[in-house]
């Protein structure tokens, strides 16, 4: 019998499992744009005679919800969408694999999209408020005075940075970046 290679073994948080014209999503799925994503690490089964796919959990991490306090790390970011991997959950580890967006909505009017103010970047370490679950999409917020960028390193030499007023400073380089700042920066513990 010929296996099919799109079927994956393992599947991530958001992964695409299959798009809907082909199977039904079933326990720990949710469908976006089409496709039939999983809501969380787990072994997808595929039904071939029910066409129906299910995720059975591999992990019983606890899922994130509203009102929640995450802590973690700016994975990527694409246009005004900051994608943070979730470490710690309400102060203990996490580590279901769970990913939130931070979207930013307030985009200040200028000539060069590139001088977009970016509350985080690449590789910060963030705490954020869990705004909704939403399908197994989390959003965040870092609205809050205890919300923010909480550990940063230098986006150019990667250096430490330090707190000077309400930028910091590349201890190596001595640039000066712009981020929203937790209120205990660089002084939190974990
Ligand atoms: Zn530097």
């Amino acid at each position: 019998m010929k296996s099919s290679k799109k079927f994956i073994k393992l599947a991530l948080p958001g992964e695409k499992l299959a798009v809907i014209e082909e199977f039904e999503g079933g326990e720990g799925t949710y469908i976006h744009n089409g496709s039939i994503r999983s809501i969380t690490i787990g072994i997808p089964s595929y039904n071939l005679r029910s066409r129906k796919v299910e995720v059975k959990s591999k992990q019983r991490a606890r899922i994130p919800n509203s009102g929640d306090t995450i802590i973690g790390q700016v994975e990527s970011i694409q246009n005004n969408i900051i994608n943070v991997r979730i470490h710690y959950l309400n102060n203990e580890i996490n580590d279901g694999g769970f990913t939130g967006l931070l979207i930013i909505k307030t985009i200040k009017a200028g000539k060069d999209k590139q001088n977009l103010p970016m509350p985080c970047k690449l590789g910060d370490l963030i705490r954020a408020r869990v705004v909704n679950n939403n399908n197994g999409i989390i959003y965040l917020s870092i609205d809050r005075a205890e919300d923010g960028v909480i550990f940063a390193t230098c986006s150019v030499c990667g250096g430490k940075m330090v707190k000077i007023g309400n930028n910091i400073k590349c201890v190596e380089c001595g640039i000066i970046e712009r981020r929203k700042l937790a209120i205990d920066f660089s002084k939190f513990s974990l």
